[in-house]
């Protein structure tokens, strides 16, 4: 079915839903109300799919070329962004697929698809499926392939041959992805304040960004990736297996879809000025960068060219400051502001 990473395990009460509770009382999750709503129902897998025996945990590498240096006026993506598609619709059209093929050996079995979206510790399942360990930075890191995949997980009524738990933590003395956060998201190892992270205020905030944070935002548009780059594991499996430079030929099986799409990294700034919501629509309606809204967008560009000192921008800047939308406004204007004290 495409998915390169699988493992299996039962679908028990995962021992991360008290840490998950602790997580949320501390207000780490900041706007991301959707996960205190649904606190109780990631304590077990029945609350995703009624009588679920076993959870099948699926991932998809989506590291493709390696990023290009970023010009004055250009802001970066984070990697898993820069297909043309929402890769939710490919990992769905996949699992609906892979459901479809067990229904036809185990009909009347009970099969549901999930990316993101369920109350499901996705990452812990996948541990105690066999695929790895949950490194520092809390992402799932697979020994040969690193972090830059896609999880996904098949939740049936069935039961499977399950994996062995992945049990060791190969991170030990290292804290390179701790040390390098821009923005110190990271109270302590294996905990993420997400409402310091770069990937929360730039995809997730619907709100004015902290200004305290934005220095350290830099370049990112959209997304980041820093603590994943630093980590030795995704150099590790970047230096097993060779990469063409001339090609975009991936490390592992990336699916088409998550090949980068022309101009998805970087991205030019000053254009976005000129996208009304049609125009924004007809670009970003079906790729990741759609959930952060335009006016989210804007706000983003106007803070890296802020960090930036783009003196080029001012007149799109300019233009920013009579946006309908006050976020893109206070953003330009905090823009101007930082190039006008930059030089
Ligand atoms: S994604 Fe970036 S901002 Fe978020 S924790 Fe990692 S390094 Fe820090
Ligand atoms: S950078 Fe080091 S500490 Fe962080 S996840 Fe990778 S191995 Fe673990």
């Amino acid at each position: 079915m495409g998915f390169t990473l699988a493992g299996a395990c039962p679908a028990v009460a995962p021992i991360g839903a008290p840490r998950l509770a602790e997580w949320l009382e501390r207000g780490y999750a900041g706007q991301m109300d959707y996960i205190a709503a649904r606190q109780q129902a990631y304590e077990h897998p029945q609350h995703v799919l009624d009588g679920a025996r076993s959870v099948l945990m699926l991932g998809l590498p989506y590291r493709t070329v390696e990023p290009q240096p970023v010009q004055p006026g250009q802001g970066r993506i984070s990697r898993y962004a820069w297909g043309g598609g929402d890769y939710h619709d490919t990992i769905h059209d996949r699992l609906k697929r892979l459901i479809g093929w067990l229904k036809e050996r185990v009909p009347g079995g009970q099969a549901r698809g999930v990316v993101d979206t369920a109350p499901l510790l996705e990452r812990e399942f996948a541990q105690l499926a066999g695929l790895g360990w949950i490194g520092k930075h809390t992402l799932l890191i697979h020994k040969p392939a690193g972090s830059y995949f896609f999880l996904a997980a098949l939740l049936t009524d069935q039961e499977l041959a399950y994996d062995e738990p992945f049990t060791a933590d190969h991170c030990g003395t290292c804290r390179a992805c701790l040390d390098a956060c821009p923005t110190q998201a990271f109270p302590q190892p294996y905990v993420l304040d997400a409402t310091r992270c770069i990937s929360y205020l730039t995809i997730e905030l619907r709100e004015s960004i902290p200004h305290e944070l934005r220095p350290g935002i830099g370049d990112w548009l959209f997304g980041c990736d820093v603590c994943q780059e630093v980590c030795p594991w995704n150099q590790a499996a970047e230096r097993r297996i060779p990469i063409p430079s001339s090609t975009p030929t991936p490390a592992w099986d990336v699916a088409p879809e998550f090949r980068p799409s022309a101009g998805a990294n970087p991205v030019d700034l000053i254009g976005l000025f000129d996208l009304d919501d049609e125009a924004f629509r007809q670009r970003f309606r079906h790729t990741p960068l759609w959930r952060a809204k335009r006016r989210g967008i804007l706000r983003n560009a106007a803070i890296v060219l802020g960090n930036q000192r783009a003196t080029g921008a001012r007149s799109a800047l300019a233009r920013g400051l009579g946006d309908s939308e006050p976020l893109v406004r206070e953003a330009c204007q905090w823009a101007l502001d930082q190039i006008a004290g930059g030089q």
